[in-house]
């Protein structure tokens, strides 16, 4: 199958391959190796030199524990959102007790910085804003360095979702001094779900002294402490281990700029390719994802009987989530992927539009 979804994503033989490699002691010197190994490589991803912690959890549990370890309950928050994933990064500060007043901006455009910075002035009483860097549900990439400029020019806390960006966008954590920062192993990092990885700079732990909200599971400061030691304070998913340590050689050997420029490209011939069958995308093409890209349903075009035809050709694309579920259809490019892989998906598309009803506009002349 070409699974064309924003994630999980197709894993390279090596890291599949390394996953059958039998247990460890997870105290032990073995595991102790590999946990300093990825830790120190993701650093290198992240460009970095802040901690990085790594959790056994879903992307979601990167998010929450970059809410439950930095904020207290009433703490005012700016939530800035373009789509699901921004809004659910609202709702996890708000079930934890947060003040949180959202800024939305409309599916399929970028966060405007401007408004986040006239946000900030008619509230002195924010204390952090949270911002997601790649909206998976619409395919916008925001302008994070704006956004990061007018938030740390103001001196408040920034927490990042870059769940389906870091590895495969460029983003540098520390030129742009982004305080908590999250990504997700099932993304762009070519590993299987598990692991979430979370950097914390020393604003942000500053602030964890303060902060109030319940937390367990998810306590940063004890990952540290165990991190310090070479262990995690719970057992790991070890095999995902195992699998990301595979994955971060062969993403050294390609290396970051190479990457970087691998998803740029595989994202414009996906993004030219399906403008040239006649369809339309949802994003703001300035601030278009190099990591997923989400196309409207065309008139007269179901997108459930569009999926099932394409998945019977070998292709698994997503849905829309949330508004947009029915309305679009989003082709994931992250991680191991390729152009071969995009030009199955076009030839698979142009293959089935017209038995789902699609009638492609005259061509102008
Ligand atoms: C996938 C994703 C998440 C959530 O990750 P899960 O592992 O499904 O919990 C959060 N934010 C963004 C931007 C994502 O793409």
């Amino acid at each position: 199958m070409n699974l064309r979804i924003p994630g999980p994503t197709p894993c390279p033989e090596p890291v599949l391959q390394a996953m059958t490699r039998q247990m460890v002691d997870h105290r032990g010197p073995e595991f102790k190796e590999i946990l300093l190994r990825v830790t120190d490589r993701l650093k290198h991803f992240f460009q970095t030199q802040n901690d990085l912690l790594i959790l056994t959890a879903a992307g979601t549990g990167g998010l929450e524990a970059a809410i439950v370890n930095f904020l207290s309950p009433g703490d005012r928050v700016l939530a800035v959102s373009i789509g699901v994933f921004g809004d659910r990064f609202a709702k996890i500060a708000e079930t934890y007790g947060a003040d949180v007043r959202r800024l939305r901006f409309p599916d399929g455009t970028a966060a405007d910085p401007e408004q986040v910075a006239a946000a900030l002035a008619e509230d002195p009483n924010i204390v952090a804003v949270t911002v997601t860097h790649n909206e998976t549900s619409t395919g916008v990439t925001n302008d994070i360095a704006a956004i990061a400029r007018v938030v740390k020019g103001a001196g408040k806390l920034l927490l990042v979702d870059a769940v389906s960006s870091l590895s495969a966008i460029d983003l540098p954590v520390d030129a742009l001094e982004l305080d908590v920062v999250v990504s997700g192993s099932q993304k762009g990092w070519m590993v299987p779900p598990g692991l979430s990885f979370i950097s914390v700079s020393p604003f942000a732990w500053e602030a964890n002294a303060r902060a109030r909200m319940p937390r367990f599971y998810l306590d940063l400061l004890g990952a540290k402490k165990s991190l310090d030691r070479g262990q995690t304070p719970w057992t790991p998913a070890v095999s995902v281990f195992y699998a990301l340590d595979a994955a971060l050689e062969l993403m050294l050997a390609e290396g970051l700029p190479a990457i970087v420029e691998r998803h740029r490209r595989v994202a414009e011939r996906t993004r030219q390719g399906v403008k040239a069958l006649g369809l339309k995308l949802l994003a703001d093409e300035r601030y278009a994802s190099n990591t997923v890209t989400a196309v409207l349903a065309p008139d007269g075009v179901e997108v459930r009987p569009l999926r099932a035809a394409l998945r019977e050709r070998g292709v698994v694309v997503a849905g829309g989530q949330g508004a947009l579920e029915g309305k679009i259809f989003r082709i994931g490019h992250l991680g191991y992927v390729s152009e071969a892989d995009i030009d199955q998906t076009l030839a698979a598309l142009r293959e089935v539009l017209p038995q789902v009803g699609f009638r492609a506009p005259a061509a102008t002349a």
